[in-house]
């Protein structure tokens, strides 16, 4: 029996993190989890670190500090941004999931490849704001992604030679308003936004996804990930969410990687590389599963995917800037400050504004994304004022 894989859970109150903590539950003989992370939600992070006996913690938000309370004798126990970083460099830790939100999880991603261990990424933003100073630290097989489509992608590469790789096609599931006119977009509301027909996911992604702006981040997590040039990334939306993205090789074979829409098979994965464990939810029955559909995106529809691929293709600091200005919108959208179709107009303002140069340190991204903020937040609040 291999020593247990012992793992830090940085985002530990998310939806991706609760469904670590469940895929961890079932393989106690493999998955040791012994320091958790999160925001804010100090209440939830306490009862976890009690459930699980964890050795360390660290809560983000200094603010939030008092909820820490009842902790088990002998857990250390840190406040701040910085106590998150001190997590993803633990000696007595092998794998960091970093599944905090935002750009927020960028220093983690940098501090766990820099201090030698897997990285599990679900924090795609730090690849779309950082990967141009991700990727040169990241040694084979130490950043494995969570992101279900780079997951797919990933494990459909395994044993394939490199310079094979034609083509990534990207399954996109549309969203909850793929159906519906732009005209109609505008009057739609919170709830049906958070309303996504597939996957059970946070609030940021969940909106992300019904602008189809994950898509566009997502591609540019591809970009880094796979060292692919964006010509060679396709998008396909595909509404039964059962292929999760495919490669096509240069002899025209295509891999998919299909499987049951859950998060914690990806999740799973992430631990397991490269090796397979248990399934952690029901198989798919392809004789129930009828047909699968495969459509183009509409770009016209949804401007946030276009904003991202021209962010992308574009480089240097835009994709930071173009990240900042959404999480700031998709914020304001979620508080009733702005309509969901004012996101696109934000992010479009914002990137309209950046000068874009090329990047060169954490500390110069820092700098572009409160920028941006500060922009995209008097952006929103101007939209607001007129529509009021
Ligand atoms: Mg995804």
């Amino acid at each position: 029996m291999s020593p247990r894989l012992r793992v830090a859970i940085l985002g530990s109150t998310g939806s991706i993190g609760r469904q670590a903590l469940d895929v961890a539950s079932r393989f106690p003989d493999r998955i040791d989890v012994v320091a958790l992370g999160a925001h804010r939600s100090a209440v939830l992070l306490t009862e976890q670190a009690c459930r699980c006996g964890v050795r360390h913690v660290a809560l983000g938000d200094p603010d939030a500090a008092a909820g820490l309370s009842g902790l088990p004798a002998g857990t250390a126990r840190g406040v701040g941004a910085d106590s998150l970083l001190e997590l993803a460099a633990l000696p007595d830790v092998d794998v960091v999931l970093n599944a905090l939100v935002g750009a927020a999880g960028l220093r983690v991603s940098e501090t766990a490849l820099r201090a030698g261990k897997r990285l599990a990424l679900a924090n795609k933003e730090s690849l779309v704001i950082g990967g141009d100073l991700l990727m040169p630290l990241a040694s084979p097989g130490s950043l494995v992604p969570v992101d279900s489509e780079h997951s797919a992608i990933f494990q459909c590469l395994l044993g394939e030679p490199r310079a094979a790789l034609e083509r990534i096609w990207l399954t996109a599931s549309g969203g909850p308003f793929r159906t519906r006119s732009r005209s109609e977009l505008a009057s739609v509301r919170v709830e049906e936004a958070l309303a996504h027909p597939r996957w059970t996911m946070g609030p940021k992604i969940t909106i992300d996804s019904a602008t189809l702006m994950n898509k566009g981040l997502e591609t540019i997590e591809a970009h880094h990930l796979f060292a692919v040039a964006y010509d060679a990334i396709r998008i396909v939306v595909h509404p039964q969410s059962t292929v999760h993205s495919m490669v096509e090789f240069s002899d025209g074979s295509v891999k998919a990687h299909l499987g049951p829409a859950d998060m914690r098979l990806p999740i799973q994965y992430a631990f397991s590389h490269p090796d397979r464990w248990g399934a952690p939810a029901p198989p798919v029955d392809f004789t129930a599963v009828g047909h699968l559909d495969f459509e183009p995106p509409d770009l016209e529809k949804f401007p946030c995917l276009s904003l991202a691929l021209d962010a992308g293709r574009a480089g240097g600091t835009l994709p930071c800037a173009m990240n900042a200005a959404n999480e700031v919108a998709v914020e304001a959208f979620l508080a009733g400050r702005v309509r969901f179709t004012d996101i696109d107009s934000v992010v479009e303002t914002v990137m309209a504004t950046h000068a874009t140069v090329p990047v060169s340190s954490f500390e110069q991204l820092e700098r572009v994304d409160a920028e941006a903020r500060g922009l995209a937040e008097q952006t929103a609040r101007e939209i607001a004022g007129r529509t009021a």
